[in-house]
């Protein structure tokens, strides 16, 4: 728990307080993030934890997720969002949660239609969309249980705008962006915010997890061109989560200023 200094209460809520916002670091709760061995999960629970979070980070790589834990004192538990044992076991590990940010995921291939693997596409949509559904499912009753509530999912440009390549992504992505809002129209009149978080280019490892390790193919996606970084993208998580509870921010789309489309950029 962070340390209780001082506390207000938020006093533009419509019919008087109620929130409390600290001064000096109280603990605004718990915050599970999975995907937070690498990218924007990683930065995430780093900049919840500043905020005063009490953060849980899940992956499957459990040595980062150790040093992470150790780094913003908070709890590293292995998970693996395909694997329904996995999120089960997570969770019962987890009776408290005021805020879920489902970061795992990412792509797998560039291929054509024509050419689609079968298993990348299935290990796509069960990484981004059954992952989050299941990580989302079942924290809903803890998430509830708090009185503010808040479901965040990394969604993605490829959410909006279709590619050459990117059909598997893009057919994921899709579908998680038709699980929030649907999510969203559900919870209607319970205490659960539904955000949705969209970047384009980030720099992480996902274009390297794309292109199964192949850095040169990874490093061009970024070239000539400033992409965002994972703490960009941690910002506009920190800031949907930091409204006053009758607040939900229901889409950010974030891009980079050299990038005004899914495969529209700017190199120099
Ligand atoms: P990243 O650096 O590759 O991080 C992906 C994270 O997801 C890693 O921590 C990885 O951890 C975790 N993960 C993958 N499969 C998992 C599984 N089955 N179970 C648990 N954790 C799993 O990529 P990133 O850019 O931060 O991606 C985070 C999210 O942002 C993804 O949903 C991605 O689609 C989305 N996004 C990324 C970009 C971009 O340009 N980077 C743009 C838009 C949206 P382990 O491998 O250790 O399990």
């Amino acid at each position: 728990m962070g340390r209780v200094v001082s506390h207000v209460t938020y006093a533009g809520r419509p019919g008087g307080g109620g929130l409390e916002v600290d001064w000096c670091g109280m603990s605004h709760g718990v915050a599970v993030v999975s995907g937070a061995s690498s990218g924007i999960g990683r930065a995430t629970a780093r900049r919840l934890a500043a905020e005063g979070y009490e953060v849980v980070v899940g992956a499957r790589r459990e040595d980062r997720l150790q040093s992470l834990a150790e780094e913003i004192a908070g709890r590293a538990i292995r998970l693996d969002v395909t694997d329904a044992g996995s999120v089960e076991r997570f969770c019962a590990a987890v009776p408290e949660c005021r805020v879920l940010v489902n970061a795992a995921g990412g792509a797998i291939g560039r291929d054509h239609v024509e050419a689609a693997r079968d298993e990348d596409w299935q290990a796509m949509y069960d990484s981004n969309v059954m992952g989050s559904l299941r990580m989302t499912r079942t924290l809903l009753p803890a998430l509830e249980a708090t009185g503010d509530g808040h479901v965040v999912m990394i969604g993605s440009i490829a959410g909006y705008e279709p590619y050459i390549g990117g059909g598997g992504y893009n057919a994921a992505k899709f579908a998680v962006r038709a699980m929030t809002r649907v999510l969203r129209q559900e919870l209607l009149g319970r205490p659960i915010r539904v955000s949705e978080i969209d970047p384009g280019l980030v720099e992480t490892e996902f274009s390297l997890v794309r292109f199964r390790g192949d850095e040169r193919q990874a490093a061009a996606v970024y070239e000539g061109l400033a992409p965002l970084t994972p703490e960009d993208v941690a910002d506009c998580i920190a800031f949907v989560v930091t409204r006053p509870r009758h607040v939900n921010i229901d889409t950010i789309i974030v891009l980079a200023r050299d990038q005004s489309g899914a495969t529209t950029v700017h190199r120099r």
